[in-house]
C-alpha cells in the first residue's frame, strides 16, 4: 500500500509529546511490514537542521488560498530510510517559529490559519504521491478527511484513498470561533452540528471525526472512556456517531531509540540479565538534580508536560503525606506556570526530596527512566501514555491510574502498580504497597524481571493498523 501519514510532529524532526513519538515510529513499522510510506509535516525551521537531515528543496511551490489571500508555500523532501520518504511544507510565517503550537503564554493566536494552511499543503503534497491511505493525526490534521470529502472530493489524485483520523488525546480539539470558518474555504453548510461546529465554535477535531473513513484512538479503553461525557470533552455524541468506525490500537515503544543495552545517554548500560549498571544511572540522576547519593532510598521519576490531564493537582494533595515518606522524587517537564510554580516551591520546602528541572531535555528524559526505581503517572486521564511501557523496557516500575493506555499496559502487581480513584488517598496507599515490595529483595527483583520482558514494540501495533487499512479500502 502507499500509506501517507500527516502530522504536525514526527521524531526524529520535532516533537513536543508522544504524537512525535507515535507519527516516527509507526511509519518505519509500516514500511518494515513491506508498505510506502510518505510523512508529511510542517517544516519547522527554527527545530529543524536542513543539514542534519539533508533537506532537499522539491522545486515544487504552491498557493493556498485563505479567504482573500494567497499564502505560499513549499515542499522540501528528505528519505527517512528506503521505503519511508518525509515532506516537509515550508512556510516561514506560520513554522518558523521558536515552538510548534504555543509558548507560555498560550496557544499562538493563528493556529487556525496555520492549520488549515499545513492541510491544504499536505493534500498539495498527497495529490502528486498516489496514496491508498491518508493517515491523520489529531486536530492540526484533522481538516484532511473534510476537504477529501468535499472540495477534494472529485479529485482524480483522492478517488479511491480513504482517509483514517487518530486521536491522541481528545483534550486537544482545535476549537476556534466561527467567525474563521471562512478561512477553511469550505461553505457554511458545512458547520452543523454532524460536520465541524461543536457548542457554537469551529472545531477541527469534530470535522475529522465527522468526515473520516474511520477513526482510531491509542488504546482500546480510551476508545471505550471517550464515549462517555467524563472523557469525551465534549465530543461524546459524535463520537458514538461514529461508533462503528472507531478503533482502539495501543501505541508501541521505539526499542531503537529506548532500551537500556544500547542508549547512548546512560553512564552505565545494563539489561534483564546483567542490572548492575542501573545503580550508575540511579547515582548519576542523583547527582544531576543534586540529591544524596543513597542507593538504597526509593527514586520516583516523573517525565511529563506539566498539564491538569497528567495529575499533578492530585500530587499537590498528596504532596504533605509523600513529603513523609522516605523517598526521593525527580520531575522533568514543561506547561502551565501553575505546575511549574507549584513543583519548585515543593522542591524549595523539601530539598532533600524532591527536585525538578523545568525544561524539555530528551537526554535527560532517558537517563531518569533509566536511573529511578519507580515512575508515576496519577493521570486524570491517559489515551495510551508512552512513559509508563518505556520505563518497563528499564526495569523502572510504573504506579499509574487505571485510565486508558496505563490500564490496558499495566497489571497490578505483576509488571507494576495501579490505583482506580482519582484521590490522593487512592494515590499514597498505592505507593506504600509499592515501596513495601520494593524492600522485599526476591519480590522486587521478580517484579523488575517481568516489567522488562514486557514487549510493547510497534511489530504488533503495525500490524493491527494494516488491518484496519484493508478493513477501510475493502469497505
Ligand atoms: P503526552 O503525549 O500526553 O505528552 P506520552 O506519555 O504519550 O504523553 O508521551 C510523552 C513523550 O514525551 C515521552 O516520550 C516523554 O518522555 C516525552 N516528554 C514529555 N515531557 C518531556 C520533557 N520535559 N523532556 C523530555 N521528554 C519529554
Amino acid at each position: 500500500m502507499n500509506i501517507i501519514q500527516i502530522a504536525s510532529e514526527a521524531v526524529p524532526f520535532a516533537k513536543t509529546g508522544g504524537l512525535g513519538d507515535v507519527a516516527g515510529a509507526l511509519p518505519l513499522a509500516l514500511a518494515r511490514e513491506g508498505h510506502n510510506i510518505s510523512i508529511i509535516l510542517p517544516y519547522y525551521t527554527a527545530k529543524i537542521s536542513p543539514k542534519k537531515f539533508k533537506l532537499k528543496d522539491a522545486k515544487t511551490s504552491f498557493k493556498v488560498s485563505l479567504e482573500n489571500t494567497d499564502v505560499e508555500g513549499e515542499l522540501f523532501t528528505c528519505k527517512v530510510t528506503h521505503n519511508v520518504t518525509a515532506y516537509l511544507i515550508k512556510q516561514e510565517k506560520y513554522f518558523g517559529r521558536s515552538e510548534l503550537y504555543q509558548t507560555a503564554e498560550g496557544d499562538y493566536p493563528d493556529n487556525a490559519e496555520r492549520f488549515v494552511f499545513f492541510a491544504r499543503a499536505a493534500l498539495f503534497a498527497a495529490s502528486q504521491l498516489k496514496p491508498d491511505i491518508i493517515h491523520c493525526h489529531d486536530w492540526q490534521s484533522s481538516l484532511v478527511p473534510v476537504y477529501l470529502k468535499t472540495i477534494y472530493k472529485k479529485h482524480k489524485s483522492f478517488e479511491r484513498v480513504k482517509s483514517l483520523l487518530t486521536i491522541h488525546n481528545l483534550g486537544y480539539q482545535g476549537s476556534f470561533p466561527h467567525t474563521m470558518m471562512p478561512l477553511t474555504g469550505l461553505g457554511w453548510e458545512n458547520f452543523t452540528f454532524d460536520k465541524l461546529e461543536s457548542y457554537g465554535k469551529l472545531n477541527f477535531l469534530k470535522g475529522g471525526i465527522s468526515f473520516a473513513d474511520a477513526i482510531s484512538t491509542v488504546s482500546k479503553k480510551y476508545a471505550e472512556e471517550i464515549l462517555t461525557p467524563e472523557f469525551g470533552c465534549g465530543l461524546e455524541n459524535a463520537l458514538a456517531y461514529r461508533k462503528n468506525a472507531l478503533w482502539g490500537i495501543v501505541n508501541g515503544i521505539d526499542y531503537a531509540e529506548w532500551n537500556p543495552e544500547t542508549d547512548e545517554y546512560l553512564p552505565s548500560k545494563f539489561s534483564r540479565s546483567n542490572m548492575a549498571g542501573k545503580a550508575g544511572c540511579k547515582a548519576k540522576v542523583q547527582e544531576v538534580f543534586k540529591l544524596a547519593q543513597r542507593p538504597e532510598i526509593p527514586l520516583i521519576g516523573i517525565i511529563s508536560r506539566l498539564t491538569s490531564q497528567k495529575g499533578f493537582d492530585l500530587l499537590e494533595k498528596a504532596s504533605l503525606e509523600l513529603m513523609k515518606m522516605d523517598i526521593q522524587i525527580v520531575i522533568l517537564g514543561t506547561g502551565e506556570k501553575k505546575y511549574h510554580e507549584l513543583l519548585l516551591n515543593l522542591a524549595k520546602e523539601y530539598p532533600q526530596k524532591i527536585a525538578v528541572r523545568i525544561a524539555f531535555d530528551n537526554s535527560l528524559a532517558h537517563q531518569i527512566e533509566a536511573g529511578s526505581d519507580f515512575f508515576l503517572m496519577p493521570s486524570r486521564y491517559e489515551p495510551c501514555g508512552l512513559n509508563q511501557m518505556i520505563s518497563l523496557k528499564y526495569g523502572t516500575i510504573p504506579i499509574v491510574r487505571s485510565t486508558g493506555g496505563l490500564d490496558d499496559t499495566i497489571h497490578h502487581a505483576e509488571n507494576g502498580f495501579k490505583f482506580s480513584v482519582y484521590d490522593p488517598k487512592a494515590l499514597i496507599a498505592c505507593i506504600h504497597e509499592a515501596l513495601s515490595v520494593f524492600k522485599n529483595r526476591s519480590r522486587w527483583l521478580a517484579l523488575q524481571a517481568n516489567a522488562m520482558m514486557c514487549d510493547f514494540s510497534w511489530n504488533a501495533s503495525a500490524k493491527e493498523y494494516i488491518n484496519l487499512y484493508k478493513k477501510m479500502l475493502s469497505a
